[in-house]
Order: C-alpha cells, then structure tokens, then sequence
C-alpha cells in the first residue's frame, strides 16, 4: 500500500495520538503542522456546527500547505444542558480555560441531577480536504453519561467523567487502544476509511 503523509490542522496532542494510531492502519502518516512548518496562527473557529468548524480548520490548513489535511472538530453534548457545550466545549470554562476547569464547571452545572438525567454524547466531525478541493466528512458519536466525580488519568478534556454506553468506568480508565475502539474519533475515522476506499 502507497503510504500517504497528511496534514494535522488541530494542534491538540491528544486528539494528533489518537487520530494517528487509526489512520496509519490504512496507510496514512499524520504529521502536524508545526512539524509541516507551517504558520503558527490559530484558525478562527466561527462556525455554528462542528461540520462548518471541521471544514474550516482543514480547508484553510491545505490553502496554506497545498497538500491534504485532516481536521477534528469535537466536544460533548449533555442532554440535561440541552446539547451544550457542544462546539464549545473547547471554552467551556472561559476563552482562556483549560481541561480541568472545564470539567469542573461542568459537574456544577449537574450538582444534584440524578444519574437517570445525566446522558451526554460526544460527537467528532473528521473533515479531510484534498488540493484540488475534493472534500470527505465522516461524523461519530458515542453515547454515555456524566459521572458524579472525576475518576481516570488517561484520556482528556471530558475523559474522567463521561463513562460511556454499557460501561461503568470513565474514558479516563480506558486503555488507549480501548478508546480508540469505541470512541466518536474511531467511528468518524472507521467511516473515512470506509469514503477513502470508495474512492479508489
Ligand atoms: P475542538 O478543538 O474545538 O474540536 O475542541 C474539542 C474539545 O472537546 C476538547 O477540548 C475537549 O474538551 C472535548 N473533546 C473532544 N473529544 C474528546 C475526547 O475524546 N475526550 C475528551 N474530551 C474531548
């Protein structure tokens, strides 16, 4: 199998691990855009669904390198919020927050909910734009809920307290390569696997 190198347009380490441990399965090595020397500037992420975001990110990223790039565009959706975060899980917290903040405000925001209310999902927009335009998007998604307290040290963002459908430990107790069988990322991933072969 030719192998193909491609572009990274997130600069979020963890979501770079994961994406990577899938795609080099089907023949592709992600480099990130530092590594890629490209700009530094941050893409401004004004779009109103993770699909708009998603494009964005990896149709500016190839503009500016010409070759294909690969964009992530995630959060998680609670029920008892009506969606929210959603596209800002990111900045949950405040522009300048970080994980655990995030985490933190989130569990405030559900102080007293019952567990029977707590459903959440996290959805993942992969969007990979080629130079001459052509465009495939996959989405996935993984239903769990919130749990009460934080618990785990793998993962992410949300890991320690989302414990996903027919489970009862968090992300954040998974094995990485546990996660990266079950996740919203593997399931956007597994469908562009599935677009990149229709296109041969
Ligand atoms: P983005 O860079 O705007 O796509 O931000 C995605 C945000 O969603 C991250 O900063 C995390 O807070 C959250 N998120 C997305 N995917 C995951 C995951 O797999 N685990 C934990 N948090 C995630």
């Amino acid at each position: 199998m030719e192998r193909k190198t491609i572009i990274a347009a997130t600069r979020n380490k963890h979501k770079i691990v994961e994406i990577d441990a899938i795609t080099k399965k089907f023949g592709m090595d992600i480099i990130s855009r530092d590594e890629a020397g490209l700009p530094k500037d941050e893409v401004e992420e004004d779009g109103t669904t993770f699909e708009e975001n998603s494009y964005k990110k990896a149709y500016e990223i190839m503009k500016i390198s010409n070759r294909i790039t690969i964009a992530d565009d995630s959060g998680i959706c609670v029920d008892y919020l009506d969606g929210a975060p959603g596209i800002y899980s990111a900045r949950y917290a405040g522009e300048e927050c970080d994980d655990a903040a995030n985490r933190l405000k989130m569990l405030a925001e559900l102080e007293g909910v019952p567990a029977e209310k707590r459903g959440a999902k996290y959805v993942c927009v992969i969007t990979m734009v080629f130079p001459d335009g052509e465009t495939l998007v996959a989405r996935g998604e993984c239903r769990g809920h919130i749990g009460f307290e934080e618990i785990g040290t793998n993962g992410f963002g949300y890991d320690s307290i989302f414990i996903p459908e027919g489970y009862d430990i968090t992300f954040a107790e998974f094995e990485p390569e546990d996660k990266n069988k079950i996740s919203h990322r593997a399931e956007a991933l597994i469908k562009l696997e599935e677009l990149l072969k229709e296109r041969k």
